[in-house]
């Protein structure tokens, strides 16, 4: 997409000029563009928990609260919706977070990994063992990585926590570590659903949600928590990909580069 602007510069009586000018404004109208769905989806997302929040409550309110059987359904209805805008509140606000921070602002520190998981195993616990879901951290207690400490926890956070809802009951999820001279990588792997081939690339995609998991209701979600781990994992350099196979599992790899002192 082009766009042009004329400049007309007259010199003498017998000149004139004329500039043209060609802007390249591709990239500018593709992310403008971004951000309206974003914005669009987004609004559209957080309307529908409200409209069921606002809708159970005036009917309770309208005298269906007299019937206790009525009353327990529809608070419980309201309760889950609450539940839902407030994950898809965090979401939308962490995605902005990531937008308006530049890459120099990162934290980088020195981080025990093996300390990382074994943390975020401790707090996905309760979620774990209502599944009977077992994790195995394979990752050495030696390991120590250069990182951005919140954005990497926030990464490992999402996709263990993916790992335990898109798994089976009595499920494994297995965390290990992998390095080479250029690169280390942080591997989550379970014994879950599995992604078919053609959802792959766009289970990244802001609000994206495999049909399955979205018409079952059975999982929860926003659809954001893979696109805010894509968006971390770039903004410091890695890469992300998944391999996955329908009724096995699922193993997502993100990778960073070894920054050497120059
Ligand atoms: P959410 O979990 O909130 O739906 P995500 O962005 O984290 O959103 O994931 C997008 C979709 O990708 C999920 O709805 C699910 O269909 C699929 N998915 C993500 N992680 C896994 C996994 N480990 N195994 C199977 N499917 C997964």
């Amino acid at each position: 997409r082009v766009e042009v602007s004329v400049v007309y510069t007259s010199t003498t009586e017998d000149f004139f000029q004329i500039l043209v000018l060609l802007y390249d404004v591709t990239e500018i109208y593709a992310v403008e563009k971004m951000q309206m769905d974003f914005i669009s989806n987004a609004s559209h997302e957080l309307k529908t928990p409200v409209t069921a929040i606002a809708g159970f409550a005036e009917t309770l309110l309208g005298g269906a609260k007299d019937d206790p059987a009525t009353l327990d359904e529809f608070l419980g209805i309201i309760q889950r919706e609450s539940k839902r805008l407030t994950e898809l509140i965090q979401d939308v606000l962490a995605i902005s977070r990531i937008e308006s921070q530049s890459l120099s602002e990162q934290q980088v520190t020195t981080i025990k990994l093996a300390e990382m998981v074994t943390e975020q195993t401790r707090v996905l616990q309760q979620i774990a063992s209502m599944k009977r879901v077992t994790f195995s951290n394979l990752v050495s207690d030696d390991v120590k990585v250069s990182a951005d400490e919140k954005k990497l926890d926030e990464i490992i956070k999402n996709l263990m926590s993916n790992a335990i809802k898109y798994n089976h009951e009595g499920g494994q999820v297995k965390i290990s570590y992998q390095a080479n001279n250029e690169d280390w990588s942080i591997m989550v792997q379970d014994t879950g659903i599995g992604i078919a081939q053609n959802e792959q690339a766009r289970i990244f995609e802001r609000f994206y949600r495999v049909d399955s998991s979205r018409t079952q209701q059975v999982v929860s979600g926003t659809g954001l928590g893979l696109a805010i781990v894509a968006e971390l994992v770039q903004s410091m350099g890695g890469q992300i990909s998944v391999h996955s196979q329908r009724g096995v599992g699922s193993t997502f790899t993100v990778t960073f580069p070894i920054k050497t002192q120059k």
